[in-house]
């Protein structure tokens, strides 16, 4: 089921299939029994491996500022490979996007976001707020004063929290403009108020915050006051993009376990592969699995070819719906084909039965992205979606 891709781009699935063959997926047990640790030597191993050796902090960043430059394309292919690992482990390095090098000041690329190009800095996105999680509404406040912002307001699920010095948060400026601010984690009032345990077992958690009057230097606003939506809409397209990736990439080592497993179980003498309703799902979730793929780098294309903002943005709505959910059905029938060895937490089945669900609830759940899909369709005519 192969796809047209670049020589770059097969050199790039290539290695980072290497990386998540040889490197991840041996650590993947022990991450599950241990609350998602490693040791700390080869959790350092592998941030040497991806963000030095092959560079997939930089990956997305552009060459003048000494990043890789990947096209769309490229990293799809990449993060698809690493979407093959259970845990997160795939996660062991921050990532400088394109777009936070037009959005932010060479000052703040400097202290920020050029620290996540070597990994010698982590950073984590708060949006999400206790009354606001799919509705973009913000109620946290940045008030102006001569010394800085004041930033007040509570934020939820923030995603590697615990590994990050600073935040990337969102919060209503004077003239109810939705800002973005860079935010010290050290900075004087911030406080952890939850840190809740979720159905799968990451190092990274994602606890909620609560921002008291905790003062934001003027200098650490991301862009114009009312331009922090447009960046975050930035920061969807990338996520959307790339979680469709690793989905398609979870959905082919479920698929690939699934047949393996099918074709060496017996049961009353026959294989498991010869019943009529396990080829069904088999076949159900490699057609599922190929026209999700086909979108998938259609969209990266897309990216690649600079294609309308909205029509991408449409797009990439579409490719995180489609590819999120088709891989949890092809993971839930992958398991019912596993019988109840794949309800045991030493098989990747159940790890990804429980991982790839949050996959249709961030970075917009299932219902907005169908609500984004709508209003394009609506207000721009299936034409120019
Ligand atoms: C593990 C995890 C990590 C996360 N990481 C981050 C992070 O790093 N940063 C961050 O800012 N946020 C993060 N989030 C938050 C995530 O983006 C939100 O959970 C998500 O946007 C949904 O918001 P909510 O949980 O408040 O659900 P709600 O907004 O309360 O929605 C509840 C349900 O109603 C549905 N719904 C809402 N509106 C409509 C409608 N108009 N029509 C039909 N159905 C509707 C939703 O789809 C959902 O199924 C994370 C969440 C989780 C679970």
């Amino acid at each position: 089921m192969d796809i047209q891709l670049s020589d770059k781009a097969r050199i790039w699935q290539h290695k980072a299939r290497e990386f998540a063959e040889q490197e991840l997926i041996p650590w993947e047990e022990h991450a599950e029994m241990n609350a998602g640790e490693l040791p700390a030597k080869t959790a350092a191993r592998h941030r040497e491996i991806a963000c030095i050796e092959l560079g997939l902090s930089r990956m997305d960043a552009p060459a003048s500022h000494g990043g890789l430059a990947l096209s769309m394309e490229e990293q799809v292919a990449t993060w698809e490979q690493l979407g093959r690992v259970t845990n997160a482990l795939c996660w062991c390095f921050p990532e400088a996007q394109h777009w936070m090098f037009e959005a932010c000041t060479p000052g703040q690329i400097d202290n920020y976001v050029g620290k996540l190009m070597d990994g010698s800095a982590h950073d984590a996105y708060a949006i999400t707020e206790a009354e606001s999680g799919s509705m973009e509404t913000v109620n946290s406040t940045a008030v102006a004063t001569a010394t800085g912002y004041k930033l007040n307001g509570e934020k939820w699920f923030v995603t590697s929290g615990n590994l990050a010095d600073f935040f990337w948060v969102q919060a209503k400026t004077d003239g109810g403009f939705d800002s973005l601010f860079l935010v010290d984690k050290d900075s004087a009032g911030i406080e952890i108020i939850d840190n809740p345990l979720f159905s799968h077992t990451f190092a990274a958690h994602h606890p909620t915050y609560r921002f008291n009057d905790v003062l934001v230097p003027l200098e650490n606003r991301v862009g114009e006051a009312d331009a922090g939506m447009s960046y975050t809409r930035s920061w969807f397209r990338h996520e959307r993009l790339m979680i469709a990736a690793r989905c398609c990439g979870a959905a082919t080592r479920l698929l690939e376990e699934g047949t393996t497993w099918a074709k060496q179980r017996k049961i009353d003498h026959e294989m498991l592969a010869d019943k009529q309703s396990i080829q069904f799902m088999l076949a159900d979730s490699a057609n599922e699995l190929w026209a999700a793929r086909l979108m998938l780098y259609e969209a990266a294309r897309a990216h690649d070819t600079d294609t309308d903002l909205k029509s991408l943005h449409t797009r990439c709505a579409m490719t995180k719906l489609y590819c999120s959910e088709m891989a949890n059905r092809v993971c839930d029938r992958v398991l019912q084909i596993f019988g109840g060895r794949g309800y045991m937490r030493n098989n990747a089945v159940e790890r990804f039965f429980r991982e790839l669900r949050v996959d249709r609830i961030w970075e917009g759940s299932s219902e907005v992205q169908r609500m984004v899909i709508a209003k394009s369709l609506l207000k721009r005519g299936l034409q120019n979606m």
